[in-house]
């Protein structure tokens, strides 16, 4: 069952959100605000935080910028609630790391919907154990990739490489980054090491087209995207 951390000081919206989530089968910890919010992180990690912008004690996005900073709890996805349409702009351009957001007012049924869509994204697997981005999919259980169903053979490390990407689509990730998540035992961290596998990995892509999906982000990093790409 997902567990879902509201931060929200509207007792109203609290209490719709919490009949949504329970009727969707999901878990709600509340917080009125930042500091019970830290608190409730402290004591136990959600799958995932539903956000709002305007707090009584601190600007949501400011413990958005925190939390992006802080190495364990970064990965938890967030939905941010943004009171008038305007808002939505202002994230899009603070780019602090929000998966979503949602404009109140909002319909219960929208609301399951997004976060049902950030947690697969963001989690990835179905009950299989299967991860799908556009035509590739991964099996997490007998680590079976493949393409349009014809399968695809990968060294352990590319394996590794693309699980992670493709738990992460469409986000970019710096080499060093990389190395923390996929390589997380090496000694000698030689960011190197990240093209090299990327190089094989979209190598054993080009036959079935998907090595596009493997992006070098100029600058940044890289990224699984299927943006801009034929059967996505
Ligand atoms: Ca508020």
């Amino acid at each position: 069952m997902p567990t879902i951390l509201l931060v929200e000081d509207e007792a109203p919206i609290r209490d719709m959100v919490r009949f949504a989530l329970s009727r969707a089968g999901m878990e709600m910890l509340d917080a009125e605000d930042v500091k019970a919010a830290e608190q409730s992180l402290s004591v136990r990690r959600p799958d995932l935080i539903l956000l709002d912008w305007m707090l009584p004690d601190e600007n949501g996005l400011m413990f958005l910028r925190r939390l992006s900073k802080d190495e364990e709890k970064r990965d938890i996805p967030v939905i941010m609630l943004t009171a008038r349409a305007g808002e939505e702009d202002k994230i899009k351009g603070f780019d602090v790391g929000a998966d979503d957001y949602i404009t109140k007012p909002f319909s219960p049924p929208e609301l399951i919907a997004r976060i049902k869509a950030v947690l697969r994204r963001v989690t990835g697997t179905d009950v299989a154990g299967n991860l799908q981005v556009g035509r590739l999919r991964l099996n997490t259980k007998t680590h079976l990739v493949s393409c349009d169903e014809v399968q695809i053979d990968l060294g352990p490390t590319e394996y590794r490489l693309l699980k992670f990407l493709m738990s992460h689509a469409e986000r970019v990730y710096s080499r060093g980054q990389l190395l923390d998540y996929v390589w997380p035992d090496m000694g000698e961290r030689e960011e190197r090491t990240v093209d090299v596998s990327v190089r094989r990995l979209r190598k054993a892509l080009v036959p079935h087209g998907c090595d596009g999906m493997v992006r070098t982000i100029r600058g940044a990093g890289y990224a699984l995207s299927i943006k801009g790409m034929d059967g996505a």
